[in-house]
């Protein structure tokens, strides 16, 4: 292995780790990742979605006002840089019981209202269990999570700027103001940790409230079942084309392996039973456990009384809409030499005397 100097030392190339690659190529800064691609992490099996509202109460996500809208932007750079497209916009249709029509009424005048469609009592729907209505809404959508890795995987590996390999903290040191990883093969000003789950491993990271949870989804083929929607009981149901459909997820933490289980897939498919009209044929089965801490918001920025070492992860189940957010933010803190990671996503919140 030859010696290489680089600005910024990425540690996982999920999604945090890939968006904040590519932000800090946009932004002419040069990095490398190591990424260790034995050890799947949760992207490779993200249902991929985007939602901006919130259901138990009906409400926007948190982080909508600020996130949203940059969406289309941040991905769509990485679209044109690929010449591919990996962001879908779709609208999705929530089953609803009666209760809930009406908060869906009322909720149009709420901030979240601008997403907030035709909304119908009695109104059923090809392939899905009766309900009491059913709410259409906009602004939901999903990303390629798996072929984007690979794509982007491929071009950084092609340039060398990714390398297939697990980092072990006693293979990390601290000299001349540099990090060294294995003795100086790499030495980076800076190094980011992406690691996901993996995280709670990381000895300079003990102090965060990690929180991570299983999650597993089916894909499954369904004639019958229209496409046009996301359709959204206490599953969501992805269509992906050509009757395939994704639904999920199971939330669990009590066991934090990625193995699809027994007990994971019935309760997927119970829930199939009782959503949808139409038979449907599971072709695959997949597991991952997502990182996520206490007050479930993303955990970013310096780590207090360490000289250059940052995080960037907890995005539990919203990766997708936090990843490219949380780059930027990360990256204009450098930058510009100022603080502008909001306090609830510094992970300071967890170091406070
Ligand atoms: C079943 C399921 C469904 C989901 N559905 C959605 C969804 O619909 N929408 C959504 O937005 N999110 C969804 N998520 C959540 C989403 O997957 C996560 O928020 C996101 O993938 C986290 O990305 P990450 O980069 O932080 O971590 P990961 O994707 O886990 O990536 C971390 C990477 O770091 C590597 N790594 C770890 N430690 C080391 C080390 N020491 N050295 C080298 N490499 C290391 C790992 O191998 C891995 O490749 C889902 C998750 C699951 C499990």
């Amino acid at each position: 292995m030859t010696k290489e100097k680089t600005e910024v030392l990425i540690v996982g190339y999920g999604l945090a780790g890939s968006l904040l690659a590519h932000r800090l190529e946009e932004a002419g800064m040069d990095f490398r990742v190591v990424s260790d691609s034995t050890q799947p992490g949760a992207s490779e099996v993200a249902g991929g979605l985007i939602n901006p509202l919130m259901f138990r109460k009906l409400r926007a996500a948190r982080g909508v006002a600020q996130v949203w809208p940059l969406l289309n932007e941040a991905y769509g750079r990485l679209e044109a840089l690929y010449r591919l497209q990996f962001l879908h916009w779709k609208d999705s249709v929530k089953l609803l019981n009666e209760q809930e029509l009406l908060e869906w009424e009322r909720g149009r005048s709420k901030d979240f209202g601008v997403f907030l469609g035709e909304l119908k009592a009695d109104g059923k729907l090809p392939g899905l269990r009766s309900s009491a209505g059913w709410g259409r809404y906009s602004g939901s959508g999903y990303l390629d999570v798996a072929p984007w890795l690979e794509v982007s995987g491929a071009r950084l590996r092609s340039k060398n700027w990714l390398i297939d390999a697990k980092v072990e903290p006693q293979d990390l040191s601290r000299k001349n103001n540099n990090w060294l990883w294995k003795g100086g093969h790499l030495k980076a000003r800076k190094i980011v940790f992406c690691e996901g789950a993996a995280v709670r491993s990381n000895p300079w990271l003990q102090g965060v409230p990690w929180t991570p949870n299983k999650g597993e989804l089916l894909e499954f083929v369904a004639p019958g079942l229209a496409e046009d929607f996301i359709w959204r009981d206490e599953l969501f149901v992805l269509p992906l084309g050509e009757n395939r459909f994704r639904a999920g997820a199971t939330y669990k933490r009590e066991t934090l392996d990625a193995v699809p289980s027994v007990t994971g897939r019935q309760w997927l498919e119970e829930r199939l039973r009782t959503m949808l009209t139409v038979g449907f044929e599971v072709v695959e089965h997949r597991a991952g456990v997502r990182p996520a801490v206490r007050d479930r918001m993303p955990v970013v920025g310096a780590l207090p009384g360490q000289e250059e070492v940052y995080v960037l992860n907890g995005m539990g189940s919203r990766g997708v809409f936090w990843a490219p957010y949380c780059a930027d933010l990360l990256v204009r803190s450098w930058n510009k030499g100022e603080i502008c990671i909001p306090k609830s996503m510094q992970v300071q919140r967890f170091f406070r005397g």
